[in-house]
């Protein structure tokens, strides 16, 4: 910038969102575009980019590292399952994995990411860090997507009190030549691209000072085998885990099971429910018919009778009352979407429910009380 310019500027800057959110956004909406699969945040702080970065549907994998284990302590409890997450699993699994470490060593957790977010860390960093961290997150780790973001120097004269760095652990900033002249060079040996962008406009008039926030997104270009990414680089672990969370998921069998044992038990009782509306409203109705009618047709006292059970038993996948148990058939509830969507045939259905539902001798029905409400 201009001595000129900065001198006209008197406003203040104030980002909406903060330039911190912007920054996430920016992060969450690269996930939304690309689809990672596994995500690792380098020098995560207190966790907040992976907390939010943990309702993405399409992350099963979410790590993070940090030099600072008591800052990554801080809140960490955010990433834990909440009660909800165990009522309601989710389809996709999902694991949060803290670690205390470098990004100057390698460590084989790190290895099979899609995405490797660095955001506002590599001005923490020492010289002789910076010097090994191309070849740790670049050659080592060897992710798809790497974004790395850093203060733009060219922005600090608009910043108030600013006066050499923005924070007082920052160990250099970079102008935009400098951070782009080191990431084409990173880019160029390690055989990814490099596209800049950066979040935190400018004020108008003030456009050539770039913004306040630099980025960086790298694309590797060469494909790249799970094999290959795990096998050639065994080495050894130096990372140690602070902080383990593993979501209860529909992939996992024992959620799956109890998932579908509470809809299979939630469609009966509510078939059970509409059978026996149903039946009361055909037995008031016939005690407001004529005598004559009432002779022909006598339900038992309880109206659960027998003779009418045999008449919907008919329908064979209607539920039906017999002896005053209610029979839904298995395939009248496999046929409601919710329960084909967890089950997905009717023989896994079958096997996941046996011996958690009661059913009848031959297997073909739920049984439940016509009588008491809550089995
Ligand atoms: N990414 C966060 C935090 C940025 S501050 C955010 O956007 O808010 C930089 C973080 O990097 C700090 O938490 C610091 O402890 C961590 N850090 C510094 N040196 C590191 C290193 N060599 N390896 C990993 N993390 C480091």
């Amino acid at each position: 910038m201009d001595k000129n310019s900065q001198e006209q500027f008197t406003g203040t800057i104030k980002f909406t969102p903060p330039l911190y959110k912007q920054r996430y956004c920016f992060i969450k909406d690269l996930v939304g575009k690309y689809k990672p699969k596994k995500v690792a945040d380098l020098g995560c702080a207190d966790c907040t980019l992976l907390w939010m970065l943990k309702s993405c549907s399409c992350i099963e994998v979410l790590a993070g590292l940090d030099t600072c284990a008591s800052v990554m302590k801080e809140k960490m409890h955010r990433l834990s399952p909440l009660p909800g997450d165990y009522l309601q699993p989710d389809d996709r699994s999902l694991t949060v994995t803290l670690y205390h470490g470098s990004v100057a060593h390698k460590d084989p957790c790190m290895l099979g990411f899609d995405l490797v977010t660095c955001i506002e860390l590599i001005e923490h960093l020492e010289e002789l860090e910076l010097k090994k961290f191309p070849e740790v997150v670049f050659g080592f780790m060897a992710p798809t997507i790497v974004v790395i973001s850093t203060p733009n120097s060219e922005f600090n004269p608009l910043l108030p009190g600013v006066m050499l760095f923005r924070h007082p652990d920052h160990k250099f900033e970079w102008n935009r030549a400098q951070f782009q002249s080191w990431a084409l060079e990173t880019a160029r040996r390690y055989d990814y691209s490099v596209e800049f962008t950066g979040v935190g406009h400018p004020p108008s008039g003030m456009e050539n000072v770039g913004f306040c926030t630099q980025i960086g997104v790298f694309f590797r270009k060469y494909p790249q085998t799970s094999e290959s990414a795990q096998s050639e680089k065994s080495t050894e672990v130096v990372y140690k885990m602070v902080f383990k969370a593993v979501y209860p998921s529909l992939k996992d069998e024992k959620y799956l099971q109890s998932a579908v044992v509470s809809e299979v038990i939630f469609t009966a009782q509510m078939m059970k429910r509409r059978l026996l509306d149903r039946l009361m409203s055909e037995h008031e109705e016939y005690n407001d018919d004529p005598p004559e009618r009432k002779s022909k047709f006598q339900p038992s006292v309880n109206c659960f009778s027998e003779d009418l059970g045999k008449l919907v038993v008919e329908k064979s996948l209607e539920p039906f009352v017999q002896e005053n148990v209610v029979y839904v058939p298995l395939r009248t509830i496999f046929s409601f979407p919710k329960v084909n969507r967890l089950c997905g045939t009717f023989e896994k259905l079958c096997k996941l429910i046996a011996g958690k539902v009661t059913l009848s001798s031959d297997g073909s029905a739920v049984m439940l009380d016509a009588e008491h409400e809550n089995e």
